[in-house]
């Protein structure tokens, strides 16, 4: 059960996932993440952290800690622009950009990354058009994100869709690559 204390929810250790730190431990980039000393150089450093949810410090902490639904759930893992500034000043030397894509993965594994939100959407679409094609086609990928995320600013951004496509800046027809049965096997392998 939750309380709230103003706008935190107090979460219980029965409610945490014990686990969770571990396993991201035994991830690539997430090495040295019981060594962080919460100093915040990270969080400093981070040209994002104003807009996310939580901040990269925060996140590390949290993922020790065993907040695995907050930290999966988190726009921070969908904002991070991979600067890998933070990873460059942290004196633990701790990964956190591989850690973001540690999270990113295993949000989408899991099927609980933010549904209307375009970056995981994106991210997303784009692996299925690779899968599909080998490569991917500008004009579909935004076609689903859009349907996918706001219907709404397909409409709106129609226009300039026109103007693309009448420039061929944007074509619909789709290329599919000779060597997909060579790919396949990468792509799996990046999946596992
Ligand atoms: S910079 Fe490194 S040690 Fe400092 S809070 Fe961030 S992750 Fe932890
Ligand atoms: S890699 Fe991501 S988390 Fe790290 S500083 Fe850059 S935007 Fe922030």
């Amino acid at each position: 059960m939750r309380e709230k204390l103003g706008q935190r929810k107090i979460k219980y250790q029965a409610e945490l996932d014990m686990n969770f730190g571990r396993e991201i431990s035994e991830k690539y980039g997430g090495e040295n993440l019981h060594q962080c000393i919460q100093c915040g150089t990270c969080s400093a450093t981070c040209p994002m952290s104003l807009y996310m949810d939580y901040t990269p410090r925060r996140l590390v902490a949290m993922t020790r800690e065993g907040f695995k639904d907050e930290v999966l759930k988190s726009f921070t893992i969908w904002l991070c622009a991979s600067c890998y500034s933070c990873t460059v000043d942290c004196p633990k030397e701790i990964k956190i950009t591989q850690l973001m894509y540690a999270f990113k993965q295993k949000a989408i594994e899991e099927g609980v990354y933010p549904k209307r939100f375009a970056t995981p959407v994106l991210a997303r679409e784009f692996f299925k058009n690779v899968r599909r094609w080998g490569r991917s086609n500008e004009g579909i990928l935004l076609m689903n994100m859009f349907l996918k995320t706001n219907p709404f600013k397909l409409f709106k951004q129609s226009f300039l869709g026109m103007k693309l496509l009448w420039k061929g800046r944007m074509p619909l027809k789709i290329e599919k690559i000779k060597g997909m049965n060579e790919l396949k096997p990468i792509l799996d392998a990046v999946e596992k």
